[in-house]
């Protein structure tokens, strides 16, 4: 008997219309299924406005946020299942009380830690997959919900938990392969975990498919598909291109790069227990569930192309630490990245100047100013004599990164897309170059990031 992971994303939950083709897919895979859902569009963001509010002081409003939530998921009830939704009524009811009173205690402290929030923002999910589970009997499919928590288990590194492999396995073969041999649907929350001692935590924004590929590589699951609102991987974000094309093919490796250069179409931690496990992971569309979508694949897929898509990841700062006497002087770097460890600033790319006279770090825009304090701080004694002569933050800037398996020893591709930006009038701030050569990254302002990813994507893709 086949097993399969199915993963429906927000807007793939958020609409009668998605969620009745949600039905039609679950019933007509066969074999064993489990269903990982997110929260409905843009409900993960509007709790946290809400914890924001909460951590305020602002309890009124933040409750207000949360009763609108429940309403809307009332009415998405009542519009799928009439007057057979009373049991997911009740269960919104008590998972709105729970998570009011939760808000109510943040206020009054005028803080969210955040574990606080992991337990807020997890609401989401946990009336999402109860709908779905409904939905799914109501339609003729055995089907029941269940919570992740308890079942991945994960650190204590609340926002965006690591999941502990074996103690995950063991929950999850335990709780969850009894109902798939009695042949019933199992419908799990994604982004929702828990660790060891049962405390709520989440994966991080995006996380369900992160969920989705746990849960599979813990199931030993024969595929692994993630629905979502687009025909699958595609060579640009369509809401930038619109001529982008949908990718049938990208390997591991390229999806783990254009997952993290910004395509959000796949979590970027969400192919690595998919890899280990060897498990066949398809991208496809709720909306168009006939469409081949995107084959993940083990091994690389030459089809010719050089970039295979260009991506991009917007909001973030780029840090230069710059000086004549930094040259030469071991273990500088080493204590650029001490600061950046010591301040928990998480940075998504590097590039070193070939004279050694500079260093820069992309790192979230939020993040920037204090990282720049810190290293002033780290660095006071060298700027007081002028071997560093200053730290400067360039805010926002966006990374544009070009990605293809076909760009490995391909002679010319850079210049192709600085030749390209060159021509569109875009300035490149920073390059850098990953060490796979399976991508070129580079920082360009904010204002611009749309119209380099178009320049970029016109070069290779122009047909
Ligand atoms: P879901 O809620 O289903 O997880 P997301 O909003 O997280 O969906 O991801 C899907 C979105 O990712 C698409 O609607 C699209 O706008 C965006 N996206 C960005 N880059 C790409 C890309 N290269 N290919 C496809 N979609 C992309
Ligand atoms: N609901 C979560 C988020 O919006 C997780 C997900 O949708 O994958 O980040
Ligand atoms: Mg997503």
């Amino acid at each position: 008997m086949t097993r399969t992971v199915l993963k429906f994303g927000g807007t793939s939950v958020a609409s009668p219309t998605a969620l009745e083709s949600v039905a039609r897919i679950v019933r007509e895979t066969e074999g064993e299924r489990v269903v990982v859902v997110s929260a409905t569009a843009g409900t993960t963001d509007a709790l946290h406005a809400a914890a924001r509010e909460a951590g305020n002081g602002e309890a009124s409003v933040a409750e207000r946020i949360v009763s609108d939530l429940a309403k809307a998921h009332a009415n998405l009830v009542a519009d799928l299942l009439g007057v057979g939704g009373g049991d997911v009524l009740g269960q919104i009811t008590d998972l709105t009380e729970r998570t009011i009173s939760l808000l109510r205690s943040v206020a009054i402290l005028h803080e969210c830690t955040p574990r606080s929030l992991d337990a807020i923002v997890t609401y989401g999910e946990k009336v999402s997959a109860p709908i779905v589970a409904a939905l799914l009997s109501a339609r003729g499919t055995k089907a029941r919900s269940l919570s992740a928590e308890g079942l991945i288990v994960t650190d204590d590194a609340f926002g965006h938990a690591n999941p502990l492999v074996e103690e995950t396995k063991t929950r999850v073969q335990q709780e969850v392969l009894p109902h798939l041999r009695d042949g019933t649907t199992v419908v799990i929350t994604g982004y929702v975990a828990s660790t060891v001692d049962g405390v709520t935590t989440t994966l991080g924004r995006g996380g369900s498919d992160y969920s989705a590929a746990v849960l599979a590589a813990a199931l030993h699951a024969d595929t692994l598909l993630i629905y979502t609102d687009v025909n699958g991987v595609m060579s640009a974000d369509p809401r930038i291109v619109h001529g982008a094309k949908s990718l049938e093919r990208v390997s591991y490796a390229e999806a783990a790069e254009l997952s993290y250069f910004g395509a959000k179409v796949i979590h970027p931690r969400t192919v690595l227990p998919a890899i280990e496990a060897r498990i066949p992971v398809r991208i496809l569309n709720t909306f168009a569930p006939e469409h081949a979508g995107t084959t993940i694949t083990a091994d690389p897929v030459f089809d010719g192309s050089v970039v295979k898509a260009t991506t991009s990841l917007g909001g973030l700062g780029l840090i230069t630490v710059q000086g004549a006497g930094m040259s030469g002087v071991p273990g500088f770097a080493a204590r650029v990245f001490d600061t950046t460890a010591a301040e928990r600033v998480n940075v998504l790319m590097i590039s070193q100047s070939s004279s050694e006279n500079s260093i820069c770090l992309v790192v979230p825009a939020d993040g920037a100013d204090r990282l720049r304090r810190a290293l002033e701080r780290m660095f006071s004694a060298e700027l007081r004599r002028h071997d560093v002569e200053r730290v400067e933050v360039e805010a926002p800037v966006a990374i544009v990164a070009a990605v293809g398996e076909g760009m490995r020893g391909t002679p010319g591709v850079a210049a192709r897309v600085f030749g390209a930006l060159g021509r569109a009038g875009v300035n490149v701030i920073a390059i850098a170059q990953g060490s796979s050569e399976l991508n070129i990254s580079l920082v360009v302002a904010e204002a611009e990031r749309d119209k380099a990813v178009r320049a970029v994507h016109e070069e290779f893709h122009r047909s």
